[in-house]
């Protein structure tokens, strides 16, 4: 789960990681009266759960609380889009915070290598900007380090890594502090990424966060109660939203060929099938173990939610799924929402035979196998 920039910052401060002061406003109103508090010079930024929006144009600078209004006035209600969220995303709240003075961004993050299986800091001397492209061009300005889960770094390990990332010396022991308290954060919030960017060096000379990423680890939500108030709002996508409320493991994946199946192992097959015959994938969707028809019409109503959606493919192995209970479903789902796209349905196992039935009088094409299934809608959604 994604966490705001406030929210991150809030929960990096519990850590000791310096961070500017800052107050969340719901509206014009509201975000002159914090700005008029705070005074000074501000920086007025839209919480959203979505990279680069200072580009996007989400993130402004001001000399006094002047003008704070008016901008926020504009900024709420208005969608963000960036170049990695070409959709976009409404702008609900804003982040006022004391605006620092910067004089050199730095990249920090510490997020789960899947390869080491282990946590992984990354820190470079070339903040601010996209660090993918930094990451692409010039892979040896970010400098690495793996941390081991059960004991965080070691101060040495920090200074080498700090030293390899050619910091500026003045820099250097403010960061491995600020890094050791980034990776204590990590491990105990369950954090599946801590990203700051930029890791701001002030004229004062301080190190500080000027921006904070934080993502948690869904599964370990039950242990951190307060963020799962609200979890479901705060994901990013609609259709993911009403999935997760409804108990359905769905994923938006932005092609145009919906797909259902049981057991996750299933839907991946399905998902490389269908693109191994030229379509692309528009979701993920697993219905689970033993769906009566009423979750398979649910399914089916999620896929719908997309419009981009052009076809359909249903692949599910029977065993404690029932085909004729998934047929049930689809027919039901066809009959209430009088779909209109193509779909194929691979059913084997239990009560295989009993859905191919029930669906023979429909629209529903048949396919014996999975490759079958993923070339017959992949070429019916192109015609
Ligand atoms: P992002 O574009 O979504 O990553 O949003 P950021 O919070 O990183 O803001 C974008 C850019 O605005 C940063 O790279 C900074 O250069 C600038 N910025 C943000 N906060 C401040 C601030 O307090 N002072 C100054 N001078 N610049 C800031
Ligand atoms: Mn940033």
């Amino acid at each position: 789960m994604k966490l705001h920039e406030y929210q991150s910052k809030d929960l990096l401060e519990r850590y000791g990681v310096p961070v500017p002061k800052g107050r969340v406003a719901y509206s014009d109103a509201e975000a002159v009266q914090v700005a008029k508090e705070m005074g000074g010079k501000l920086v007025v930024k839209a919480q959203v759960l979505m990279g680069g929006r200072g580009k996007a144009g989400g993130v402004r600078l001001f000399d006094s609380p002047e003008g704070v209004g008016e901008f926020v006035k504009d900024l709420i209600g208005k969608r963000l889009v960036s170049v990695q969220n070409p959709e976009g995303l409404v702008v609900e709240k804003v982040l006022i915070a004391e605006q620092i003075e910067i004089e050199r961004e730095f990249y920090v993050a510490v997020l789960l290598d899947r390869d080491n299986r282990q946590p992984l800091v990354m820190l470079s001397a070339e903040g601010g900007m996209e660090i993918e492209q930094v990451a692409a061009s010039k892979p040896q300005a970010i400098a690495r380090l793996l941390v081991d889960p059960a004991w965080g770094p070691d101060d040495f390990q920090l200074r080498a890594l700090v030293k390899r990332a050619n910091l500026p010396p003045e820099v250097s022991s403010q960061m491995a502090s600020l890094i050791k308290r980034l990776c204590k954060a990590y491990l105990e919030s369950d954090a599946e990424m801590i990203e700051i960017n930029p890791c701001a060096w002030t004229s004062g000379k301080k190190l500080i966060a000027a921006d904070a990423k934080v993502s948690i680890d869904d599964n370990a939500l039950f242990r951190h109660k307060s963020y799962q108030e609200g979890s479901t709002a705060a994901v990013a996508d609609p259709i993911e939203a009403e999935a997760a409320k409804q108990g359905i493991a769905y994923v938006r994946l932005g092609g145009d060929i919906g797909i259902i199946g049981n057991g996750a192992g299933l839907v991946m097959c399905s998902l490389d099938e269908v693109t191994a015959a030229g379509g692309k994938p528009a979701n993920f969707l697993d219905v689970g173990g033993g769906a009566q028809a009423d979750r398979v019409k649910a399914c089916v109503e999620l896929i719908l939610m997309d419009s981009n959606v052009r076809g359909l493919m249903i692949n599910i192995f029977g065993g404690i799924t029932r085909g004729e209970e998934v047929a049930k479903g689809i027919l039901d789902a066809f009959q209430s929402l009088k779909v209109k796209i193509p779909v194929v349905a691979r059913i084997e196992g239990t009560g295989a035979k009993q859905g191919l039935e029930l669906l023979s009088g429909s629209s529903i094409v048949p396919a014996g196998t999975m490759q079958e299934a993923a070339a017959k809608i992949v070429q019916l959604a192109k015609a």
